[in-house]
């Protein structure tokens, strides 16, 4: 039973439209699709929805849900990004509540001195400046606060599904800013761990960093999914497809792998209820 429920579109930095998307997931035959688009933030940005199409974002899905009906199952959903300051308040309720689910996802970490607002992911000479600004340039203090916010938005706000969990270390390429060995990143993820075992969140294996090559393996790495086996805490896989191609990504190989850690289940969200596939 093939599933993806992360899913980008031209509402935001994806390439393709909607209904492209829906056909691409038919033909690799998905039979569960969750459309994600990057909500809207309380600023302006290149890579998200903007607020003035929300609405019409919201129609197109619930259309192609009914003309699809027969196909495919097709999810509401969103991206949502936790904002340092803003947290997630600055989400309309009525949005929340005319979605099928969300993912709960951090790319912002902190604003320049000139108040903008920088990410972990863009770039590295972005994320260099950001931690010079934002830490004084205390990669350690940025990166455990990056999953202190994690923990914020899991413990508060429960999203169905916590978005690419180690996302930082996308420009943390050959170690340049830390190594993921070191004692203080681990005790970092155990207590994000922690804290994601108590609430009702699903995380995901995540493939869009290894799909563009911006990472070896996928999010979060080996060694952090060890440790959510361990725990036994839920685990959904994602493409975080931004493209045709991407929608089915290492599909098999990243269930195999979490095989190989030793999972026996994976889960997907049907609309309603979290079920569980034996793999
Ligand atoms: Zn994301
Ligand atoms: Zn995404």
């Amino acid at each position: 039973m093939k599933f993806n429920l992360h899913t980008h579109t031209k509402y935001c930095d994806g390439s393709k439209d909607t209904e492209d998307m829906i056909k691409a997931a038919i033909n690799y035959n998905y039979k569960i699709i969750g459309i994600s688009s990057h909500g809207p933030l309380p600023f302006d940005s290149d890579w998200t929805m903007k607020k003035k199409d929300l609405h019409s974002y919201i129609e197109e899905v619930k259309n192609l849900k009914k003309k699809y009906k027969n196909e495919i199952k097709i999810l509401l959903g969103l991206e949502l990004d936790y904002i340092p300051g803003y947290r997630l308040d600055y989400i309309d309720d009525n949005i929340l509540k005319s979605l099928d689910y969300w993912i709960g996802s951090i790319h912002f970490l902190g604003q320049y001195k000139n108040k903008k607002y920088w990410t972990v992911d863009y770039d590295l000479t972005e994320l260099k400046r950001g931690i010079q600004e934002s830490f004084e340039g205390n990669v350690e203090k940025a990166v455990i606060q990056y999953y202190k916010y994690m923990e914020d938005m899991v413990e508060n706000y429960k999203p169905y599904i916590l978005g690419h969990l180690d996302l930082i270390k996308k420009n943390n390429r050959n170690n340049i800013f830390f190594n993921e060995s070191e004692l203080w990143y681990k005790k970092t993820i155990s207590s994000l761990l922690d804290k994601v075992k108590k609430s009702n969140t699903v995380v995901e294996l995540n493939t869009g960093g290894k799909y563009r090559k911006y990472t070896e393996n996928y999010y979060p790495s080996n060694w952090i999914l060890e440790e959510i086996n361990g725990r036994d805490i839920p685990i959904t896989i994602s493409r975080d497809a931004h493209d045709i191609e991407s929608l089915d990504f290492e599909y098999e190989d990243s269930i195999k792998l979490l095989k190989t850690i030793g999972f026996s289940k994976i889960y997907y969200y049907n609309g309603k209820t979290w079920e569980k596939i034996y793999i």
